[in-house]
């Protein structure tokens, strides 16, 4: 990966309307975009189409979920390949969200990374431990290692992982900055134990988690976090902006 920080827009379940997908898309593109920086958008499936005929070159795609099964019979599924066949470059993976509010196994979310993986798609996957006081290098070691269970050198040079510690989600609680870091680092050190060295200082680690105009620049600031994945405050547009900005300032 190189120096470019990266700020991914999780959308959630938002907005409600088409025109203000627009509003958004459109609000965003009206500035001066970074060259430093990976801006990802992850709408909701139904608006994916729209954000791309409207996004330009310099915005990415990101779908919020896939399905693990390839295709066929999953009424209400999307699959790995028709998000990569819309323009999405990336896909999130795992989001607490996810895990904790529909169900999601470890076991769907490998299957979820490798069908990720065998479209061209670059997975964005979440990991964090659910309480403040939860052994954290427990939490991640079994949340990553059971993510890329299966998983080779050939794949995991396209991976990212956001650090996205799941009390501060939604909850304007964040993370400290160093030990967002001290967490990235752990991070990189889990997969450095099961690829090698090479690939963990490779792998990007963003930080997610109550992210903001004011908070943004503490973490993205750090050298070992390569970005944000900001949730709610995407869709404030003047406040998403300002953490792009933010991001430009601190990337190489
Ligand atoms: C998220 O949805 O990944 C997230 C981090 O949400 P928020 O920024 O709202 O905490």
């Amino acid at each position: 990966m190189n120096n470019k920080k990266i700020i991914m827009a999780n959308w959630k379940m938002n907005p409600s309307s088409q025109e203000e997908v627009l509003r958004l898309t459109k609000g965003v593109l009206a500035q001066r975009l970074p060259k430093n920086v990976e801006l990802i958008i992850a709408p909701p499936f139904v608006y994916l189409d729209l954000v791309k005929r409207n996004c330009g070159r310099e915005i990415k795609l990101a779908a919020q979920n896939i399905s693990w099964a390839e295709r066929g019979a999953y009424t209400g599924e999307i699959s790995s390949l028709m998000v990569r066949n819309l323009g999405c470059d990336y896909v999130i993976i795992g989001h607490s969200e996810r895990r904790h509010k529909m169900g999601e196994t470890d076991e769907m979310i490998n299957l979820k990374l490798k069908a990720a993986f065998k479209v061209g798609l670059i997975p964005v996957l979440a990991v964090g431990e659910k309480e403040s006081n939860d052994d954290i290098i427990k939490v991640l070691t079994q949340q990553v290692k059971s993510a890329l269970e299966g998983i080779g050198t050939s794949e995991i040079g396209r991976l990212i992982i956001a650090y996205e510690p799941v009390w501060a989600i939604g909850t304007r609680l964040t993370d400290t900055p160093d030990h967002a870091l001290s967490t990235a680092l752990l991070i990189r050190k889990i997969v450095s134990n099961l690829y090698g060295p090479e690939w963990a200082s490779d792998l990007p680690v963003l930080y997610g988690g109550s992210v903001s105009e004011e908070n943004a620049v503490d973490f993205i600031a750090q050298n070992g976090i390569n970005g944000a994945l900001v949730g709610n405050v995407s869709l404030e547009l003047e406040k998403f902006i300002k953490i792009i900005k933010a991001a430009e300032i601190n990337a190489q």
